[in-house]
């Protein structure tokens, strides 16, 4: 039987990573839909190619070509966010989660809706609406397949063992550019030397956040909402070679890993076609010749951004969503050249005192309009901050 799949964010790198799976495994899959936001010839070329049932593209000024690519072709086009998210609704056995950053919320909670099981890249939506989102997926009966690398890893590591039984679960990071760079020197670091992961090839926004380390500080409070634990009982350890990926810790003193050379196929696989497994076309890990796995401890002080996480969480309420969104205005602002590298950490640290002393670690976030408000409200602070930084 094929599997209905929808791709939200097929044009970036992990959509593209999962259409790759499907190239070589087609007769198993049918899509249904394709979503990008800009890359409309890319778009273009993959519905084209995997004949879904309708593409949508955020970007309106997209409409014009889509409509002369496609006339014909039978495949339904649509431009604008409404439209990403009409996508969304569209029934399918598995949806793809894999826009950047909190844009993905609103159609990742349509497909939440549908019912079909939902693979998340896109960690952000689930940071800014974690109740929201996993209650919409308990009310569907949806089932929500982790695809970060890490969270996939504690997901098979977890496998049917009784939550109960687990004493702390371990999120690895590759410490990312600036591993082992002096606070002088990330102060000086430029656009191009931030975005050169050592060990993954990913979209620009999350190779700042791995550079900053809110990539990992993110990752905390999504480990959190997925397997329902406290902050306190996730913690981080960088390990450099991108081996092992997560790490369960049980009360009985037993360590269970998950490892895998670090390409995001084998998650995104896993989560494909789960509960069964599938071939994927990976490098071997070839343990003999890599020889040694090194593990450090992270640095809070050059990496402010995982105290900052941590504490935003455990702050509750509206927090973790403002975190989210200014650091998402901050780092679009390091890329355009506005600000030096560590100035996001100080954005987003500005941003959540604000935050604090407006209250907004007592509001529910039970429903979208408080989700929103609270993810504007991080937009605008940011804005303010980032004046006041380009002023000084
Ligand atoms: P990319 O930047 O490579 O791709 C982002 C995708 O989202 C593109 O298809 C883009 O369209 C689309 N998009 C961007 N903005 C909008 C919008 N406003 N409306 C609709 N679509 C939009 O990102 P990645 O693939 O690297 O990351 C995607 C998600 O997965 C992120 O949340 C990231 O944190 C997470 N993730 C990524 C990993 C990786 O290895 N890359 C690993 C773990 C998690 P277009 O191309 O047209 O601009
Ligand atoms: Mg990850």
């Amino acid at each position: 039987m094929t599997k209905r799949i929808t791709v939200l964010g097929a044009t970036g790198s992990i959509g593209e990573a999962t259409l790759d799976l499907v190239r070589a495994n087609r007769d198993q899959f049918e899509v249904v839909a394709l979503t990008a936001n800009t890359r409309v010839e890319d778009l273009i070329a993959l519905a084209l190619e995997f004949r879904p049932q309708c593409v949508a593209l955020g970007d309106t000024q997209g409409a014009d070509r889509l409509a002369s690519a496609l006339a014909g072709s039978g495949i339904d086009w649509a431009v604008g966010e409404e439209a990403v998210i009409d996508a969304a609704r569209r029934p399918a056995d598995w949806t793809m989660a894999a826009i950047v950053g909190a844009a993905g919320l609103k159609p990742t909670l349509a497909a939440a809706e549908q019912g079909g099981a939902i693979a998340l890249a896109n960690k952000e939506a689930l940071v800014c609406s974690g109740v929201l989102f996993l209650d919409t997926c308990a009310r569907f009966g949806t089932r929500v397949l982790p695809v970060d690398s890490e969270h996939n890893a504690i997901a098979q590591a977890l496998a049917n063992n009784r939550r109960h039984d687990v004493r702390k679960i371990v999120l690895t990071a590759s410490g990312g550019p600036f591993r082992s760079s002096s606070l002088a020197e990330m102060g000086q670091a430029s656009v191009e030397t931030a975005l050169a992961h050592p060990t993954w090839s990913m979209g620009a926004k999350i190779s700042i956040d791995s550079a900053t380390m809110m990539n990992k500080g993110l990752e905390i409070i999504e480990a959190c909402h997925l397997f329902d634990l406290e902050h306190n009982r996730v913690e981080v350890l960088v390990h450099p070679d991108s081996i092992v990926h997560g790490l369960v810790e049980y009360c009985d003193g037993s360590w269970l890993a998950q490892l895998g050379s670090p390409d995001m196929r084998t998650p995104i696989a896993h989560a494909l076609a789960f509960p069964q497994r599938m071939a994927a076309d990976i490098a071997p890990l070839d343990l003999a010749k890599i020889g040694t796995l090194r593990f450090e401890a992270p640095d809070e002080l050059r990496f402010p951004a995982l105290r900052l996480a941590r504490d935003a969480f455990a702050a509750g309420g509206g927090l973790a969503a403002v975190l989210n969104s200014a650091n998402e205005v901050a780092v679009a602002a390091f890329l355009n050249g506005h600000i030096g590298f560590l100035e996001i950490a100080q954005c987003v640290e500005t941003c959540l005192d604000q935050a604090t002393k407006d209250g907004l670690n007592q509001w529910s976030m039970t429903c979208f309009e408080e989700v929103f408000s609270a993810d504007t409200y991080g937009r605008d602070q940011a804005g303010r901050a980032l004046q006041a930084l380009m002023r000084a």
